[in-house]
């Protein structure tokens, strides 16, 4: 039987806490988690080797923050260096909960094996996000907005550093963009588009038409580019999800549902990805949802480099 295709999921980031891995083992659903910050990648990497399960390996901006590149500089140093904010008491107030800085270059060279890993994600940058005045983002704690951000300078360095990491083995890169799409082109146009090995995902895809079309569309074949479409983010508004999908080659679809996987219904994963294959079918008048399904599980074995 065909399974479905989560290419973008995630485990939840809690400090504590084990893994809830009975998610992990439905053999409907082959899923690449992604891995975010060192607290979802230690639950992450104790998941035992099962084939519907990829593991990506990465900093997702939003935790970029908690990294440090370069010389070691103390805690205070360093985030006063990489945060940004009108207010420096905000700044003070949340370096004060914030933990000692990971340096990110040890942190790579500790947790990284190309054994056990298969892409590199979530990665990126985003214009938009302010931290949360706990300090980071955490499951089960809802705090605050600050008006604290990450210096887009530092989100640069820190994707960057992941992005010669999939170049160096020649892994698959799982992308977040937000109210940066211009420039997250021109960052993978220089680092990653000559590396013909790398291919790119642009997970739930927020940019332009345009964007999508005279560039990345444009510049890349359509072996290398891959747009993975969540039920809610890229049809929250149901017209856009389709215009997408129209806009988008078949052999360049995957499937995500963007969730924490050990924090949701198996049900509720199945329904998500399986809303997104209808959709695929409609758009793109397929006899069948078997049909959509067979070409979104071929785009993630190529996607993923996983032989047929
Ligand atoms: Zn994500």
């Amino acid at each position: 039987m065909i399974p479905l295709i989560d290419a973008h999921c995630h485990v939840t980031t809690t400090v504590a806490g084990t893994l809830d891995s009975s998610n992990f083992s439905d053999p409907n659903l082959m899923r690449c988690v992604m891995s975010t910050n060192v607290y979802d990648w230690d639950k992450l990497k104790s998941l035992g080797s099962d084939d519907g399960t990829f593991l990506s390996f990465g900093v997702h901006p939003w935790y970029s923050h908690l990294f440090s590149l370069g010389n070691p500089v103390s805690k205070h140093e360093h985030y006063t260096a990489v945060l940004e904010s009108s207010s420096q008491a905000n700044i003070n107030d949340l370096i004060g909960l914030l933990p000692d800085p990971v340096d990110l270059n040890s942190y790579i060279d500790r947790e990284f094996d190309i054994r056990r890993i298969s892409c590199i994600g979530e990665i990126g940058i985003d214009k938009l996000f302010r931290l949360p005045e706990n300090g980071f983002y955490q499951a089960h704690q809802s705090a605050r907005l600050s008006s604290v951000r990450v210096k887009l300078t530092h989100q640069v360095e820190v994707f960057t550093v992941f992005c010669r990491l999939a170049i160096k083995y020649s892994l698959p890169v799982s992308l977040h963009a937000v109210k940066c799409h211009g420039m997250m082109f021109d960052l993978c146009k220089s680092l990653l588009f000559p590396h013909e090995a790398v291919k790119i995902c642009l997970h739930s895809y927020t940019g332009s038409f345009d964007t999508l079309e005279n560039f990345w569309l444009k510049e890349l074949p359509s072996s290398r580019i891959y747009l993975s479409l969540s039920r809610w983010i890229s049809f929250k508004n149901a017209d856009n999800g389709r215009k997408l999908l129209q806009a988008l080659p078949l052999e360049c679809t995957l499937t995500e549902t963007d969730y924490a996987v050990d924090n949701e219904k198996e049900n509720l994963l199945l329904e998500q990805v399986s809303y997104v294959i209808d959709e695929v079918t409609q758009t793109h008048q397929l006899e069948s949802s078997q049909v959509a399904k067979q070409i979104i599980y071929d785009n993630f074995c190529r996607f993923i480099s996983m032989n047929l």
